[in-house]
């Protein structure tokens, strides 16, 4: 995986930077740094900051797992166009079925996991998340959940990082947010900056040309071109997409 900040990356950085460009974002473990209780996750002062210029510069969206009021709670402020939720169900998919369905899987989930502890079921109406960042037991946890998502009927499941994400089948993806907000606010090409297996829906749009994408963490199997070295990063990013835009508005 080529490191998207070193010297010989930069130029096309900053051909897209210098394009129509929408800017995306994952949040978790992207814009703010994994904790160990989600509910504890926020930007960094210096990266709110950062963002918030950024945002003055190009339009942005933040695409997320978590539901769209969860993440649009944590960017307030920041002057970012859209906030997309449940890995980019929220707010398009939302379908009175689709509700009944993800409801309907709580009491099952409950009953399944009720054996094991340090594990949460995080139901967002559209997707349920269960985390298991505070079990001691990870691999029997990881099986059990794989077995109580095989008890749902039609969903797609998503591993992450000490979560397991449960969709329904042909949900919309993180992909197919990117899209539809890149066509929607008229833009021409898209970067992308994720961290985590569901963010792999828009690393495996193969878009040479349109579409940079790049992973916070190298990782072999990522189908991300680019990649941060770490989330930290992510500072650095916003400092040359900033810079860059300065300079096209100095020379117009
Ligand atoms: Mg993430």
């Amino acid at each position: 995986m080529k490191h998207i900040l070193s010297k010989s990356n930069r130029g096309l950085l900053a051909q897209f930077a210098w394009s129509n460009v929408l800017l995306g974002f994952d949040f978790d473990g992207t814009l703010a740094p994994i904790v160990s209780s989600p509910n504890e996750a926020r930007l960094r002062p210096r990266t709110r900051r950062l963002l918030r210029g950024v945002a003055g510069l190009y339009p942005c969206v933040v695409i997320s797992g978590r539901a769209q009021a969860d993440v649009s709670r944590r960017m307030s402020g920041v002057g970012i166009l859209e906030v997309i939720g449940n890995h980019g169900s929220e707010p398009w998919a939302s379908t009175d079925k689709l509700l009944r369905d993800v409801a309907r899987w709580q009491p099952l989930l409950e009953e399944q996991l009720a054996p094991f502890r340090g594990v949460k079921i995080e139901n967002k109406q559209l997707s349920v998340a269960v985390h298991y960042r505070q079990s001691r037991q990870k691999k029997l946890v990881k099986r059990a959940i794989a077995h109580a998502a095989s008890l749902l009927g039609k969903v797609r499941v998503i591993g992450g990082k000490q979560v397991v994400n449960i969709l329904p089948e042909g949900a919309p993806h993180k992909g197919t947010a990117l899209e539809r907000a890149r066509a929607s606010h008229g833009c021409d090409t898209a970067i992308f900056v994720g961290d985590d297996e569901t963010d792999e829906d828009v690393f495996t749009l193969d878009q040479p040309g349109q579409l940079v994408t790049m992973r916070v963490g190298a990782k072999g199997s990522s189908a991300a071109t680019y990649c941060l070295r770490n989330q930290d990063e992510i500072d650095a990013l916003l400092e040359e997409l900033t810079r860059l835009r300065r300079r096209t508005g100095a020379r117009a």
